[in-house]
């Protein structure tokens, strides 16, 4: 049987290891081999890349955004948190099925034109999210918004109805439990989402230690830190993924390194909130795996995870006055394989075995040169943006190529959302 796609002449970039020229084979939606000499005969597979040098990578993992948020980015500008949470809460409130369907299409497909082929998404109407993944190719985990104290967000009941019918598939799309935070979720509610991840051996995600306030604000309540109070909970392991921790003392450092829980960083929504700097190379030295998401496009305002690379590089390095923090394999790996080990998926590298989720550089911009197997990790990390990306490959599937999404028409998705955010905006 003929296999279905050959990549050759290709510039191979995958995290922990040496750069090489080489090839990559595709059957079905895994990659099959992988090799660095004579790439195997063209006849023998339905499609065949030839790559004429051009970098390619396994597709980046944005391991937390919230695709309701993109059909307001560029409102309730210059606030922090606190101030600005009620804004989105209002929106969320209004938010119909069409307005969370337009913003999960643009979301995802604001991802895989920049090159991400796998998103976690913390979303208020998880159904209309599920079939706009459906209908774009993207790689999706879905994490409903659970707020009990919010009469708009997603209940338990809806959650748990969601795993039953989406996760029996096998496909490219998969649900968590999420719970929207500690203060928003009543005790019961969050004991109850706890449960629910356990029934069904799924993820459990929710925003934790974000901000200043915060902290203080559980320490007033419970006496306890989030990750001291989670773990009260017996929430913390291997399946739990918590967005931010910008503020954790040293206490909540060793419990989540003991207990194999997975931190997201979003160093552009924590700047722009005038959040704080998450000390993520403290964290990777303790062990924790550090992944890295966008979060929502209000607070970001792009969804380009290479300019999130970049952030998440750059501001450790000037903070410590040390250019040695952090490498560009450590950066690249926080935004490939560890989202896949934060997100228990088989992707985010370029090895047999690994389910084909890849994406071929433009080998000649400019930006990119020289294309070098010597000079292109620290490119794909600091030169590289979303608008390199040529062919996107997810589940073994080429979604866009040229640049182009193939799947749905850009130019008629931009008016869509443009009549959707119109309405959702207008007082
Ligand atoms: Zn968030």
């Amino acid at each position: 049987m003929a296999k279905s796609l050959l990549i050759e002449k290709a510039l191979v970039v995958s995290p922990g290891q040496a750069p090489f020229h080489g090839w990559v084979s595709v059957a079905g939606n895994r990659i099959d081999a992988v090799g660095s000499e004579q790439a195997p005969a063209a006849p023998d597979f339905e499609r065949v890349i030839d790559a004429q040098g051009a970098p390619l990578i396994p597709g980046l993992i944005n391991a937390h955004a919230h695709s309701q948020s993109t059909l307001t980015r560029g409102s309730a500008e210059g606030l922090p948190l606190d101030e600005w949470l009620p804004i989105i809460f209002e929106e969320m409130r209004r938010l119909t099925d069409e307005q969370a369907y337009c913003a999960a299409l643009l979301t995802y497909a604001e991802a895989l034109l920049s090159g991400t082929t796998c998103i976690m998404d913390m979303c208020q109407r998880p159904q209309a999210a599920a079939r706009a993944a459906e209908a774009l190719g993207i790689r999706a985990v879905l994490a409903p918004y659970l707020a009990d104290s919010m009469a708009f967000a997603p209940s338990l009941e809806e959650n748990e109805a969601l795993i039953r019918s989406i996760n029996g598939r096998d496909g490219r799309v998969r649900v968590w439990v999420g719970i929207a935070g500690m203060v928003s979720s009543s005790p019961a509610q969050l004991e109850q989402a706890l449960d629910l991840a356990r029934r069904h051996g799924v993820g459990f995600h929710t925003h934790c230690a974000e901000t200043m306030p915060e902290i203080e604000r559980s320490r007033a309540l419970t006496g306890r830190t989030p990750v001291a109070r989670l773990d009260e909970l017996s929430a913390l392991g291997p399946d739990t993924v918590l967005a931010h921790c910008v503020w954790l003392s040293d206490d909540d450092r060793d419990i989540l390194a003991a207990r194999g829980v997975h931190i997201v960083h979003c160093p552009q929504s924590n700047l722009k909130l005038g959040s704080g700097i998450a000390p993520t190379p403290d964290y990777l030295q303790r062990g924790i795996n550090v992944a890295l998401g966008t979060d929502g496009a209000k607070a970001n305002n792009r969804l380009d995870l290479f300019d999130t690379m970049k952030f998440a590089s750059l501001v450790p390095k000037g903070l410590a006055r040390d250019p040695r923090v952090l490498s560009s394999n450590e950066v690249f790996a926080m935004a490939t394989s560890n989202g896949a080990r934060a997100l228990g998926l088989d992707c985010g590298r370029i090895s047999p075995g690994a389910k084909a989720d890849l994406v071929l550089l433009r080998g000649n911009a400019l930006n990119l040169q020289p294309v070098l197997p010597q000079n292109i990790l620290p490119n794909v990390v600091h030169a590289a943006h979303g608008g390199d990306a040529d062919c996107v490959i997810v589940d073994g599937r080429v979604v866009v190529e040229g640049g182009k999404l193939l799947t749905i028409d850009q130019a008629e998705l931009a008016a869509r959302v443009r009549a959707a955010a119109e309405i959702l905006q207008a007082r």
